[in-house]
C-alpha cells in the first residue's frame, strides 16, 4: 500500500509512554482511500503511533467491487520498515523493484523489506469483479537493520490451530507455543483470531511486549470493552492475559511487541531518523534514480508529495 494522504508536517513517534502498565485506549480509525478504494487506518494516529515496532495499519474492505475497480496502488518506493500484507478475501498481485510478481490469496502473508530502499505496487486483477478484505501493516526496522538490503518473501502457509472456538493464524512472532515464519527484526508479534460463533478466550500475552485490538468484522469484548472495527484498542504493556469474548461470528486482529526504543520520522512512504534522508529519498525517487524500476503494474507511478514546502525541522501537527 502507499500513504496517499498528503501530509505537510512531518510526524514523528511521540507516543506517551506508559512502561510495564496495562491500559486501555480507544483510538478511532479514520476513513482514507488507497488505490481509489476506500480504507480504515489504525496507525498511525493523533494519539498513537506505534504498537512496538508496527508503525501503519489499514484495514481494507470487506467491500464487493466492480471490474476494475478493485484495489491499484501503482510502483511507489519505501525506506527503513517493512510492509506486511494479510488476505482475508480476495486476491492481490504484488510486483517489486527486485523482479517479484506474486499474486497473494487468503491465509496468506506478504513481507517486503525496503531496508535501503525498494520499489512496488499492489493490483487487483483487472478484469474481475470480486471482494477484498485485507489488512496491511508496516513495520518500523530499528537502526542496526534499516540500511540492510531490500528483500520479498511470501509465506503460503501460515499456523492455524483451534483454541476455545477461536481459529488462531499465527502471522508474526510466536502465540501459544506456536511461530510464524515471517523474518522480521525486532520482537513482536501478530495474529488473527476468528470466531465461527459464540466464544471466550483468556489468551496468553507476553507481559514485556505492548498490545492492540482491531475487530475485523463482527463485534468483541476485550478485557470487558465492547468493540466494533471502528476502533482499536491499545492494551499497553504487563499483561499476561488478554479476556476475549464474542456473541457471533466475528474477526480480530491482534498486534503487539516490544515498545520501539527510537524515535522515528514517518512521512509518506518512508521511515527514517533525519529529516534530510526523507528529502533524499523523496528526490531520488521523483527523479528516477536509487530505487529502480518495478515492471508489469496496470497502475501509474506515484510521485512524492511535494518535499521542498515541508516543515522538516521538528514541526509537530
Ligand atoms: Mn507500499
Amino acid at each position: 500500500m502507499s500513504n496517499t494522504e498528503r501530509q505537510t508536517v512531518l510526524s514523528e513517534s511521540r507516543d506517551t509512554r506508559c512502561p510495564g502498565r496495562p491500559a486501555l485506549e480507544r483510538i478511532d480509525t479514520r476513513a482514507s482511500e488507497v488505490g481509489q478504494l476506500p480504507i480504515h487506518r489504525a496507525l498511525p494516529s493523533r494519539t498513537r503511533r506505534m504498537v512496538g515496532a508496527w508503525c501503519f495499519l489499514d484495514h481494507i474492505g470487506p467491500i464487493e467491487h466492480a471490474a476494475g475497480h478493485g484495489l491499484h496502488v501503482g510502483p511507489h518506493p519505501h525506506i527503513g520498515l517493512q510492509t506486511f500484507t494479510w488476505m482475508i478475501e480476495g486476491e492481490i498481485t504484488h510486483r517489486d523493484s527486485l523482479g517479484y510478481a506474486q499474486a497473494i490469496r487468503p491465509g496468506q502473508v506478504n513481507l517486503m523489506t525496503a531496508g535501503d530502499g525498494i520499489a512496488h505496487s499492489e493490483d487487483s486483477a483487472p478484469q474481475e469483479p470480486g471482494r477484498l478484505h485485507a489488512v496491511q501493516l508496516w513495520i518500523a526496522l530499528p537502526g542496526t537493520q534499516r540500511r540492510r538490503a531490500p528483500a520479498f518473501q511470501h509465506y503460503p502457509e501460515l499456523p492455524v490451530m483451534s483454541e476455545d472456538g477461536f481459529r488462531v493464524t499465527v502471522l508474526a512472532g510466536s502465540l501459544l507455543g506456536r511461530r510464524a515464519p515471517a523474518e522480521v527484526h525486532s520482537p513482536l508479534v501478530g495474529a488473527d483470531l476468528a470466531a465461527g460463533g459464540p466464544a471466550r478466550m483468556d489468551l496468553p500475552l507476553a507481559p514485556d511486549f505492548e498490545h492492540a485490538v482491531l475487530v475485523l468484522s463482527g463485534e468483541a469484548r476485550v478485557e470487558e470493552e465492547r468493540l466494533s472495527p471502528d476502533s482499536l484498542l491499545y492494551l499497553g504493556s504487563g499483561r499476561r492475559h488478554l479476556q476475549l469474548e464474542c456473541r457471533a461470528a466475528s474477526r480480530l486482529l491482534l498486534i503487539g511487541g516490544e515498545p520501539f526504543g527510537e524515535e522515528i520520522l514517518l512521512w509518506w512512504n518512508f521511515v527514517a531518523r533525519r529529516p534530510e534522508e526523507i528529502e533524499q529519498a523523496g528526490r531520488d525517487w521523483n527523479e528516477g534514480r536509487h530505487f529502480g524500476e518495478v515492471a508489469g503494474s496496470p497502475s501509474a507511478r506515484l510521485t512524492a508529495p511535494q518535499v521542498s514546502g515541508l516543515n522538516l525541522h521538528g514541526a509537530r501537527p
